[in-house]
């Protein structure tokens, strides 16, 4: 499918931004991994999508580098104020539910690509993770961080806000693919 059919897809799923991400721009940092080891969201060591159970940084890189086109997606939506812990979880659902989504329909438009979106993976209640292997590597989806991805850096680098300012929550992830 064309890239501009893509990006009405996807703008048809519901994301406020779909923009074109120069796949020369992705770089895979080990200072983003060790953040993650800090273990802010509780994921470390959680699942396969979520580090180290998603590989090392230069495993991400590689995995990366093997898709010539990319599109950043964002859901922009509205809060009360950095305190609405409420309204940033309903936009952060918002955001995971709009890339179960695209998981379940890319398949359809590309038959080469990488999903990465926001947060770890949510496909099973109970990850298998370490004990066996992953139940659906094929639908398994992993975050722009866990690969090493300064995402604010990423949006910069490609033109895109990724602050929207006060009243306003944004949650980022991309698509990668060939075509
Ligand atoms: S698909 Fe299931 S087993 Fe695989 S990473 Fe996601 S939650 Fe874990």
């Amino acid at each position: 499918m064309e890239q501009e059919r893509i990006i009405e897809k996807l703008k048809e799923i519901g994301f406020e931004t779909v923009a074109p991400l120069d796949v020369n721009t992705l770089e895979a940092l080990q200072e983003v991994r060790d953040m993650c080891a800090v273990n802010t969201c509780g994921m470390y060591e959680k699942r396969w999508s979520c580090p180290p159970g998603c590989g090392t940084i230069e495993e991400c890189a590689a995995r990366m580098k093997k898709y010539s086109n990319g599109l950043i997606l964002q859901t922009v939506g509205d809060i009360e104020d950095s305190f609405d812990f409420e309204g940033i979880m309903e936009v952060s659902k918002l955001h995971g539910d709009r890339f179960l989504n695209v998981m379940g329909e890319v398949k359809n438009w590309l038959s080469d690509y990488m999903i990465l979106g926001a947060g770890a993976c949510r496909k099973c209640k109970e990850c298998t993770y370490p004990d066996a292997p992953c139940r659906f590597p094929e639908e398994a989806m992993s975050s722009m961080e866990a690969n090493g991805l300064f995402v604010s850096d990423v949006c910069r680098k490609n033109n895109v806000a990724y602050n929207y300012g006060e009243g306003k929550m944004c949650y980022t992830g991309c698509l990668l693919f060939n075509d």
